[in-house]
């Protein structure tokens, strides 16, 4: 059976794995040179390890990817607990992270803090739930944490990260988020590219043809095949965002079946990442930007988790925004984005180091909005033709897209063919 594998993300990757080791024929292919899709890598000049182009890090309860890694031989992944902050309208960086930091947290009345630490447990604790699904984030919070915390603690943040779609996200995004994170987080020696990297060296092994720098302009169907550049395949399987699928299809799907994916709504993620002389931030890895102030949603000190050793003793910080097609921030250049964020460094970090290099990346349809109409629009891996597969990140609702759920549906579609 010909079975071709449509984009060479961590998706496609495990599809590939585990249909290979079944005896299919198989043809991965991606439009990029390097696969690994959203997290992918890259090497600064005289860097050890690969950094992925936006932040990734893994939760200790990503039991998918750390079970494939074992699987595969792959024990490259370690754990640590840096630390996370919030920054805040006066420019104090404040840790919270733990049920202590929540009650000496000083901008919160304490009867508030016991409420919201009461709501994050029972987040903590709860299965999914349908009613999720019926209120909006802002609402629930608004309603069992009350207003002043909304105000001081999430407002900006979902600000930042859903922009103008900030009040229709679901309350699935919230209970998703608190459900899963847990405070050990996970990184690759090597960085992400390596498990990628040696992900691709078992497909060669299990001999399947691996396109890159391959991308599909059109997909049509002949009879009971599909027909990629001249090439006929028995079954298709896409990983590509949905939104490049639905231009790719349209021969193939019905409007009808094609239209209810026009009704889903993404965000373009950005992500600057600078290597300096001293870290930008001294302690926190991850900060969480609870103000307006600050023209951007997060700066993680990448080097205040994996060793700056590493990148020849570089720090490397990520500043990252969530923004929608019409930004102005997506047409910018990266001196024209460093020129907008460095007063802002200044202002509050007061410049105490010198950027170095800077390297700048965009990845469209990276942040899908979760409203409460996705969970009916969103793709299934059933299509209404009979070979025809989807496993994309839109899938992983109702959690947040991860490398985790990459895996997971990987695993999933290939016991479907
Ligand atoms: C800012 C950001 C932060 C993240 N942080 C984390 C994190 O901390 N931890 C974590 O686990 N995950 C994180 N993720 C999510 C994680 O990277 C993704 O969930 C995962 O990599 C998705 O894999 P995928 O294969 O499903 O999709 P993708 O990686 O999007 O793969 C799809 C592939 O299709 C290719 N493609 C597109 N169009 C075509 C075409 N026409 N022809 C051929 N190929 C094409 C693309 O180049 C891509 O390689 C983050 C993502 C972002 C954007």
């Amino acid at each position: 059976m010909k079975i071709a594998i449509l984009g060479g993300g961590v998706t496609g990757l495990t599809a590939a794995y585990f249909l290979a080791n079944n005896g299919h024929q198989i043809t991965l292919m991606e439009k990029e040179r390097v696969l690994g899709g959203l997290a992918s890598g890259f090497k600064g000049n005289d860097w050890d390890w690969y950094l992925e182009r936006a932040y990734h890090h893994l939760f200790a309860n990503d039991y998918d990817i750390l079970n494939f890694a074992k699987e595969i031989g792959f024990n490259k992944i370690f754990f640590r607990s840096p630390e996370t902050a919030s920054l805040f309208n006066d420019g104090t960086i404040i840790p919270l992270d733990t049920p202590i930091d929540l009650l000496r947290f000083p901008y919160l009345p304490l009867l508030d803090k016991l409420r919201a630490g009461i709501v994050i447990v029972f987040l903590k604790l709860s299965p999914y739930l349908p009613f999720y699904k019926r209120i909006t984030s802002e609402e629930f919070l608004k309603k069992t944490m009350g207003n002043k915390v909304w105000n001081v603690l999430w407002q900006q943040l979902f600000r930042g990260k859903f922009g103008k779609y900030a009040g229709i996200i679901s309350a699935v995004f919230i209970w998703a988020r608190i459900n899963k994170r847990t405070k050990a987080l996970g990184y690759i020696e090597g960085g992400f590219q390596e498990f990628i990297n040696y992900l691709e060296k078992q497909l060669v092994n299990l001999k399947v043809d691996i396109k890159n720098n391959f991308e599909i302009k059109s997909i049509e169907k002949r009879g009971d095949k599909f027909i990629i550049n001249n090439i006929s395949y028995d079954k298709i399987i896409s990983t590509l965002p949905t939104p490049v699928l639905t231009k790719l299809t349209s021969s193939i799907f019905s409007k009808e079946y094609l239209s209810r994916f026009n009704k889903l709504k993404y965000l373009h993620a950005i992500t600057l990442i600078l290597e300096t002389d001293k870290p930008i931030l001294d302690k926190t890895y991850w900060l969480n930007i609870c103000t307006d102030k600050i023209p951007f949603m997060i700066l993680a000190q990448h080097t205040n988790f994996a060793d700056k050793k590493n990148y020849n003793n570089k720090h490397i910080a990520y500043i990252g925004w969530y923004v929608d097609g019409d930004s102005k921030l997506l047409k910018m250049d990266k001196e024209e984005i460093l020129n907008l964020v460095k007063p802002s460094l200044d202002q509050i970090f007061n410049f105490q180091f010198s950027i170095l290099n800077s390297f700048l990346f965009k990845a469209p349809f990276a942040q899908p909005i979760f409203n409460k109409d996705f969970e009916e629009n969103k793709p299934d891996f059933i299509t209404p033709e009979k070979n025809f597969f989807i496993a994309n990140l839109d899938m992983t609702y109702p959690y947040d897209r991860g490398t985790n759920y990459a895996v997971k549906l990987g695993k999933e579609v290939a016991k479907m063919i």
